[in-house]
Parts: structure tokens; sequence; C-alpha cells
């Protein structure tokens, strides 16, 4: 990034995309002093050329800018002090995101930047925007908070399409963010630990709307419904979403039937009934923003339909990984708490439930109203007994102890079923007990239904 050419800027944090950053000002001839408080992150940068040294010995008074590590919030204690020393030398603090959105102001000022933030569903939202622009031949960039650091991204340049996922802290660190569509998903308590308040994390998501073109906000919660009249009071362009009542402007969500709303008018935009990847009225959330932000930088209907028609889904969420004549079998490892197995088991009506690992607090109480579609339950890990306990006479199990047992034993009841069921790994645990971690418990599961004969298997 050239911004800060020939400037010296100070950067705090050296991890991924901390390093990333401070490579991609080097490369645009900025002079960078770096610190990490974690001495092999300085040790890696020093032996690749960048300068380091402790931010509490250099002279602000002459910094450009203070970068910080998204990984760094500005309420982490740690930098707290060369927080402090950038503030009081008059020094702006900014993150990775604003010095992409300022390199995208030099160079290509209409190249289309899609920004996506909300409590839940922002890696399905930013992968399905994503696909469907691939798949429709456009040249796309996909990166920020899901993955890839935004600034080891192809550089903007007009007809270049930019999918980012931002985190509250990548918001509160971009004071230029301007998207040409920023959609706001939902506003649950969460990360409250870092944010203090749930007004000063709204505030935060609020940025990213306020500053967009086309601003696309779920108004399922309170704290959106607010923000999305506000923003448009302030003369932003608003396309509401709903999965649960009709909006005047923008899309909702009728069972599977995506509608959209106009000028007055309404329509059948398309119907995500059979799209197995986008499952359940969390999914019809997050079809009915994507859909909005795509049509705000011009994609149309029809290439917007066979996007979703073939999405591929995100690995170990609700994932269908595998079928045999009326089972599919899904992987929804990243469900490792109650809550977030609820969307799982609320999409499918007959389920052959693998659960357990490392319980959390609570346990599956509050799965209850859902245990009338499980129709066994095949428990492993720590929680099986206390999961046990829980389901009771309400619902069929056995301890199956490993996912290995519980894979085969689910498979073989599901296949004497006559109706059409799931064989479902939504743990609603974490797996420390027995895998690495929740990927490698999805893996697992995946290569397990691999082996079972006679099934047609959905991913690699
Ligand atoms: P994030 O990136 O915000 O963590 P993901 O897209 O990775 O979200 O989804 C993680 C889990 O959150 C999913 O497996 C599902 O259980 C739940 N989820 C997804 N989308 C939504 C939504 N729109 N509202 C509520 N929960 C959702």
């Amino acid at each position: 990034v050239t911004t800060f050419k020939d400037k010296p800027v100070a950067l705090f944090g050296l991890g991924g995309s901390g390093l990333a950053t401070a490579r991609a000002l080097v490369a645009g001839g900025a002079k960078v002093i770096a610190w990490d408080d974690n001495p092999d992150s300085v040790a890696k940068a020093t032996a690749e050329g960048i300068a380091t040294a402790d931010l509490r010995g250099i002279d602000w008074s002459v910094q450009a800018a203070f970068v910080l590590s998204p990984g760094v919030p500005l309420t982490h204690p740690k930098p707290h002090w060369s927080v402090d020393l950038a503030r009081a030398a008059g020094v702006e603090i900014i993150g990775d995101v604003e010095l992409f959105v300022r390199e995208r102001r030099a160079l290509a000022p209409d190249c289309p930047f899609i920004a996506i933030t909300g409590t839940n569903g922002k890696s399905t939202t930013t992968a399905l925007i994503a696909h469907i622009l691939r798949s429709s031949g456009r040249d796309t960039q996909l990166g920020g908070n899901i993955g890839t650091a935004i600034l080891t991204l192809d550089p903007p340049k007009s007809e270049r399409y930019f999918v980012v996922e931002c985190s509250s802290y990548q918001i509160d660190l971009a004071p230029t963010l301007n998207p040409t569509a920023g959609i706001l998903l939902n506003l649950t308590p969460d990360h409250l630990d870092r944010h203090g308040t749930m007004q000063h994390y709204a505030d935060i998501k609020e940025r990213l709307v306020a500053g967009s073109r086309t601003a696309v906000i779920g108004v399922d919660d309170s704290f959106c419904a607010l923000i999305a009249d506000r923003v448009e009071r302030a003369g932003v362009k608003v396309r509401r979403i709903s999965k649960r009542v009709v909006v005047a402007d923008g899309l909702y969500a009728e069972g599977s039937r995506i509608i959209e709303a106009h000028g007055g008018a309404t329509s059948l935009l398309v119907d995500l009934d059979g799209i197995q990847t986008l499952k359940g009225s969390h999914n019809a959330q997050n079809a009915a923003a994507a859909i909005a932000a795509c049509l705000a930088v011009g994609v149309s209907k029809d290439e917007i339909r066979a996007g979703l028609r073939s999405f591929p889904g995100l690995k170990h969420r609700m994932q269908p990984v595998g079928r045999r004549t009326q089972v599919v079998f899904v992987n929804d490892s990243k469900a490792t708490n109650a809550d977030a197995a609820a969307p799982a088991l609320s999409s499918y009506d007959r389920i052959y439930w693998i659960a357990g690992g490392l319980p959390k607090e609570g346990g599956i109480v509050s799965l209850a109203p859902l245990f009338p579609r499980i129709v066994k339950a095949y428990l492993i890990g720590e929680a099986a007994p206390a999961f046990a306990a829980t389901l009771g006479e309400a619902v069929p199990y056995e301890i199956s102890g490993t996912l290995e047992k519980a894979v085969a034993h689910a498979a073989a009841d599901a296949g004497a079923d006559t109706t059409p069921s799931a064989v479902m790994l939504s743990p609603a645990c974490a797996s420390f007990d027995q895998f690495k971690n929740f990927e490698v418990r999805g893996d697992a599961f995946v290569g397990h239904v691999a082996s079972l004969d006679g099934v047609t298997m959905l991913v690699d």
C-alpha cells in the first residue's frame, strides 16, 4: 500500500495479519517501525528486514500513523500505553482495512467493495457473495476476518470485486470504511468482554453501514432495526432484510421463499427449497443479505439464482457431505455449544444426532424444544453421561463413545428408516477431549462417512 510512501509509520502486532500489514507498508515505501509483545514474532519480522523497536522509545511526534493489528483491539490492555502515546502525539490510529480502503480510493475508487459484519452468519454470507460473483465470471477477492488478510489480496482495480468480512475491531480502526455495499446481518450479545457494553458494540457495527453507498441491514433484532431507521434518516440508501416480517424496501423470507420488495411491488426472487447448503431460517437471512448486496453491485437476478443453487456451503457448518438413498450426512462440527447447534437441529425433521465432546456450561437443556426432531442420539466424549441425563425419556440414545462408532451406528439406523432423514454431527460441545479442534473433528466425521458402503460423497 502506497498511502504512506516515505512516511514513518509505527505498527503494533506482528501475528498473521499484522505481519502481512507490515510487509504491505514496507513494499509501498513506508518507513515502518514494528513491535509485538511476543519476541518470536519480532524476531521473524526482523529476519525479513522489517525494522523493529519497542514503541516506547520512538519519536511519536513524527509518526504519520499508528497501525494496530486487527488481533489487537483498541481496548486491549497490552498496547494501551502505545495507544495513549499515539493519541497524545495526535497520531491517527488505524488498521489493515483502513489501509486497504485508502489504497482503493487512490487506485480505483469505482472498484466494487462489499463489507460484511454482524454477530452470526458473517462467514456464510461472505462466502456466498464471493461464490455468486465468481460463478458469474467476475474477478473476485475474498478476505478480511474470514481468513485471508486483506492486504495479501490482489490490489484494487476497476471490475475487481472485493468481499470483506469485518470484525468490530477492524471497523473500529477504519474511520473511512465507506463500502459500496455494507451488510449488518444481526446483533446479539457477544464479545462483550472486549467491547464493554452492547451499545458500544452496536455503535461500532453501525459505522460500517452508516458509511455505505447501499446499506443492507437485517432488522429482526431491535438494535439493527433502530440502526436501519437512523442510517436511513441520515440519507443512506437502506435495504432491509428479514426472515420474519414483510419489509417495504428490501428482501424478506416467507419460509424458503425469498421475496424482493421495491417501490410498493413485491416479487419472488428465489425459492431456497432444495438448496441443501442454505437450509434453515438463519440461512434465509444470510441469503437475502447476500442477494441484496449482489443486486447493489449490479449482478443480475439470473446470475444470483445460479450462484445460490451451486453454493457448496462452508466446511463444518451444516455442510451436507454425503448421501445414501434417503439419508443425508451433515457435518456441523463448528457447533461447539448448544446455541450453535440449534439452527442445524431446526433445519431437519428426522435427525440421527451425533453429539458430545467437552461439555459447555448449560449443556443441551436449551435444545429441549428441538428434541422431537431427534430420532435417536449417539453420544460421544466426556459430555455423554450429562447429555444422556438431559435426554432422559424424551429421546432414545446410546452412549457410542467414539465418533467412529457413532457414525456406524447412526448410519445403520438411518439406513433402516423408511422416511428421509439426516445423520448429523452437531456436537454442541468443544472437541478438545478427543480431537485437536473442530476442524479435525469434522474431517474425521467426513472420513468415517466416506468409508461407509454405498455413500455418494458430496465433498472431496
Ligand atoms: P460467523 O462467521 O458470524 O461466526 P458463520 O457463517 O461461520 O458465522 O456461522 C456459524 C454458525 O452460526 C452456523 O453454523 C449457524 O449455526 C449460525 N448462524 C449462521 N448464520 C446465522 C444467522 N444469520 N443468524 C443466527 N445464527 C446463524
